[in-house]
């Protein structure tokens, strides 16, 4: 317990939630993260995972996380900085909230937990990769549930967010493209049209 109080009076951007840490990036000073990495770390007593990760599964599509659903190997359930997208960007998170397995590039990702930890007020969409312990580069995912990742991008080229084949195929065929906006273009085009026989007529009156 005391242990615990000290921890968290030293690294004020830390709080606890339930069982887990919640870690406050944007109040971090920048020197201080390597030392926040290891002390959460350390506290957690959830190894900090240091391989390669292409495939993502959310852990409500998996019946057991302690299975790989791609290899069918045990997994282990390790921190990790996640990446996720949400209606304000994409944001990190250091949490132990994913399984990964242990004879592929898989892991099996705790969303709830995420989503739940975010500081930002915005909605989360869908994690969409981890950070390499070792370089810090993003390891997008190739796939998620088994199917091949589309990323949507913004004009900044940041991730919006991620979805799958199956899912854009869906979308597509959710019928022919709405005919609003041309309706709404004819309106417009008729309301500038009054407006301009509005004006003709008032400058008709001022004659
Ligand atoms: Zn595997």
């Amino acid at each position: 317990m005391t242990k615990e109080k000290d921890a968290f009076k030293e690294f004020p951007w830390l709080t606890r939630d339930g069982n887990y840490v919640r870690i406050n990036f944007d109040m971090m000073p920048a020197h201080m993260e390597e030392e926040t990495r290891k002390a959460l770390t350390e506290y957690n007593g959830v190894p900090t995972f240091t391989g390669e990760v292409k495939n993502g599964y959310p852990l409500t599509a998996v019946k057991d996380p302690s299975v790989c659903p791609c290899c069918g190997a045990s997994t282990e359930e390790q921190t990790a900085e996640f990446i996720y997208a949400t209606s304000a960007g994409m944001r990190l998170m250091l949490v132990p909230g994913g399984w990964f397995c242990g004879s592929c590039p898989t892991v099996i990702v705790d969303e709830q937990l995420i989503a739940r930890g975010m500081v930002v007020k915005a909605r989360f969409r869908r994690v969409v990769g981890v950070i390499n312990d070792k370089t810090r580069d993003p390891m997008y995912f190739a796939t998620w549930r088994g199917e091949k990742s589309v990323f949507i991008i913004d004009e900044d080229e940041q991730i919006e967010d991620l979805i799958t084949e199956s899912e854009m195929n869906a979308m597509h065929k959710s019928g022919p493209p709405s005919p609003a906006p041309s309706i709404k273009k004819e309106r417009k085009k008729k309301k500038a049209k009054r407006k301009q026989a509005s004006k003709a007529r008032k400058q008709n009156k001022k004659r």
